[in-house]
């Protein structure tokens, strides 16, 4: 980007130094030369951090060295002022990874490096700089010796880089520190200071577990992954199989192969499965395991950090983070729940683990092994396209069948309310039933905040977009129901457009509310509640858990926090009580949420011997996503969605690219997006090529006013995903000058 080498190359004699190509970790962006000066030479490498001087007042700044060249001696070139760390933060391929982050998710370098290299560890946390003392030259230069100071060079020709700290040379040497600061005068040793942790990591071992005897599918899993282990290249799998069909053992025997091979696998796993039990059963078939995850203090991540670089660590369990684990000799990725949305963070760069291991994979020539029971459309897509290697686990080990399904039509009056509520007769009577026996019960009920439906309680109609095929979001305040897609306006109606019913509702029941009607129902019965306002620490959350499988608690109710997981043998009964919350939810993804969530919180019955049931209350009890789940039928489910998709034009056929602009006024908001999406419609249509890409909106965005910012968005959809980005680019120009505004870019989004 700075070109201060160009034209000079030819006209002065060539003296050639070295330098060092940076970017800012906070500060203008782009690549920046410095020359590395001659006292600094050998001691910077691609991925360190080093000081450097910026602007007219050379304020030292920290910059990331991104590479070392050779070039022609240029007067303006400052110097590198100093080092930060004594090594690279980040192994070559992380570093590329990091570029390539920063090109796809269109994110500053500087920022995406902040996102790879926890905070933790740079600032060093849980060590401190103490006196180490080095062999200043080779030994048979040495004069004549006391038997302390002999005692002194003979433990650090032992030590690594013929470097100790000061405590441990003076126990090691049986000597005082004044020795070694008269050998340090005689020239034979050189004190400088470095840092050391406070504690290393633990590493728990367990009692060895021995490995299961695989299944003939289980097997031909195994073989084909190792196929790829054996070659060393990427390839991508998507292992598809319901929940306790054998997966994770799959996993763990390929992964035996890879630390066998002398290498190191990444298993990542969304931050709610990461649980004791997750992590026991890694430690107990490997020595090495470290673990990252939220909860972790800066000093034991750090620490855990440190530990995985030395390539000491065998396996790396963590959640979405853990794919930046800087491994340095990576045989395998393994991501298991891949559909999990967890995955993608939701602040920049916005990036999705799934595709940033799946680049990772590609650099790094490795495997990468996805697994689920409700795979993504996006690696389901991919899979069909010849990308993945799809790999079929079709039965649960034991042969445990799954629980029956069954749907309850919220639209027959016989079903109809006991009295006001949410819980149908049928669902009561079931629940009742379920703790007459002993058993336990789980209801779902996944209402996020702020959406709400417009629905006719007679005939189950839902008020669509008609060029979106999403549902209208009622806003009471003006009046109107709008499409948070498009930007679609219609007065809200007063009658239902499909039967004239009067009995159009206008609002949705969050959990307290279910919490409540409960504990009227069931007074008798301890009952628990599951969600983010209830759950707020890791501790909570562990500890309704635990309280839900010593059978303390009876019913456990919550959003999808509760349908993910864990093995509970007692629970008997599952109930959605209203699965169109998700269905009708302002996105093109609404079905396939659906789907996923009833299926999965289905897979927590029927675990044990007494069985399970799943009743799923619903108003469209013909919708194929309901359906499909009621049949455990992912693949039926792919097939209609997918042409939907396509039809439609959204993700994965397409790849989607939004914008989100806001301002404290709306008429700023809306009217910079305006200028935003007619600078990208005059792009393409330079390009050419105004069919390959379509933009949708700007409309206000699902959360209109968001923090007291008003939020309207664009969309930018096309198949090549090299054209959409550069599109967006220029778009994001014309707010260059702009005042007030702010906006985020979000490079495949998961939620609207
Ligand atoms: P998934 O990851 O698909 O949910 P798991 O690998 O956790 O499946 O397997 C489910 C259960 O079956 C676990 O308790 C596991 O120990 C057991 N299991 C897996 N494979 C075998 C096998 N080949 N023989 C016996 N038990 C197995
Ligand atoms: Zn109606
Ligand atoms: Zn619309």
């Amino acid at each position: 980007q700075l070109s201060l080498f160009s034209g000079l190359e030819d006209t002065s004699p060539a003296k050639r130094v070295l330098v060092a190509k940076v970017v800012f970790e906070s500060g203008p962006e782009g690549v920046f030369d410095y020359r590395i000066p001659k006292t600094l030479v050998g001691k910077i490498a691609a991925g360190q951090r080093i000081r450097v001087p910026l602007g007219k007042s050379n304020r030292p700044v920290v910059a990331y060295c991104l590479e070392i060249c050779e070039e022609t001696d240029s007067p303006q070139l400052k110097d590198v002022a100093g080092l930060i760390d004594e090594a690279p933060l980040l192994t070559p391929a992380l570093l590329r990874l990091a570029q390539w982050m920063a090109e796809y998710y269109l994110c500053p370098l500087g920022t995406v490096l902040e996102t790879v290299i926890p905070a933790c560890v740079r600032n060093q946390a849980g060590t401190r700089l103490v006196p180490h003392y080095r062999l200043a030259g080779p030994v048979d230069a040495f004069p004549s010796l006391t038997e302390k100071q002999a005692r002194v060079v003979a433990v650090l020709l032992q030590a690594s880089e013929h470097r100790l700290p000061r405590d441990e040379l003076t126990r090691n040497a049986g000597c005082t520190a004044a020795v070694l600061d008269n050998l340090v005068k005689r020239g034979i040793l050189v004190k400088e200071m470095a840092r050391v942790r406070h504690s290393e990591p633990v590493a728990a071992t367990l009692p060895r577990q021995d490995r299961l005897v695989l299944n003939q599918q289980q097997r031909q899993a195994l073989e084909i992954i190792l196929e790829a282990v054996r070659c060393e290249e990427y390839r991508g799998f998507l292992i598809y199989g319901v929940t306790g069909s054998g997966k994770t053992e799959v996993y763990i025997q390929a992964i035996e192969h890879v630390v066998k091979r002398g290498k190191q696998a990444i298993v990542l796993v969304p931050e709610i499965s990461l649980t004791p039990q997750t992590v026991e059963r890694f430690r107990s078939r490997f020595d090495h395991v470290a673990v990252l995850h939220s909860h972790l203090t800066d000093a034991e991540r750090a620490a855990q950090w440190d530990w995985i670089a030395s390539g000491q660590v065998q396996v790396v369990v963590g959640a979405r983070s853990a794919v930046f684990a800087p491994t340095p000799r990576l045989g395998l990725i393994v991501m298991d729940e891949e559909h999990e949305t967890s995955f993608k963070q939701e602040a920049a760069p916005r990036y999705h683990a799934r595709d940033v291991a799946l680049h990772r994979a590609q650099l790094e020539r490795i495997p990468l092994v996805l697994g689920s029971a409700t795979p993504s459309l996006e690696s389901w897509y991919r899979a069909q396209q010849g990308e993945f290697m799809l790999i079929r686990l079709p039965e649960r080990i034991g042969g445990r069948t799954l629980p029956a399904v069954k749907p309850i039509d919220l639209r027959q009056p016989k079903h109809g309310r006991v009295s006001r509520g949410v819980i149908t007769r049928q669902l009561h009577a079931a629940i009742h039933e379920a703790l007459e026996n002993g058993g336990q019960v789980i209801l779902l009920l996944n209402r996020r905040g702020f959406a709400t439906h417009v629905q006719c309680s007679a005939c189950g109609y839902v008020l669509m977009c008609p060029d979106c095929e999403i549902a209208l979001t009622h806003h009471r305040s003006f009046g109107k129901v709008l499409c948070h897609y498009c930007g679609h306006e219609a007065p809200s109606p007063k009658t239902c457009p499909e039967c004239q019913s009067v009995a159009i509702r206008f609002s949705g029941v969050g959990t307290e509310r279910l919490e409540a009607e409960v504990k009227a129902r069931f007074p008798e019965a301890t009952c628990l509640r599951m969600d983010a306002d209830s759950m707020r620490s890791r501790e909570a959350y562990e500890r309704a858990f635990r309280l839900f499988r010593e059978g303390k608690i009876q019913i456990l109710l919550g959003t999808q926090m509760i349908a993910k997981g864990l093995d509970f043998p007692n629970v008997t009964l599952v109930g959605v009580v209203n699965a169109d919350t998700a269905l009708h939810f302002p996105d093109f993804r609404a079905a396939e949420r659906t789907f996923q969530l009833v299926t999965q919180v289905a897979g927590r019955t029927g675990r044990g011997p007494h069985g399970g049931l799943v009743l799923v209350q619903t108003f469209s009890p013909e919708h194929s996503a309901i359906q499909s789940a009621v049949r455990h039928d992912f693949e039926g489910f792919a097939a209609q969605e997918l042409p939907i998709r396509t039809a439609f034009g959204y993700p994965p056929i397409t790849r989607l690219v939004r914008l989100v602009i806001s301002a404290e006024k709306e008429v700023e908001a809306a009217g910079w997006a305006e200028r935003v999406a007619r600078a990208i419609l005059e792009a393409l249509s330079q390009t050419g090529r105004p069919d390959a890409v379509r933009l949708v909106g700007p409309a206000p965005a699902p959360l209109m006013k968001l923090r007291g910012k008003y939020r309207y968005h664009i969309q930018i959809l096309g198949k090549d995903e090299n054209l959409v980005r550069a599109l967006v680019r220029c778009g994001l120009q014309s707010l260059e000058d702009a005042r007030h505004v702010s906006y985020v870019v979000d490079v495949d989004p998961v939620d609207m």
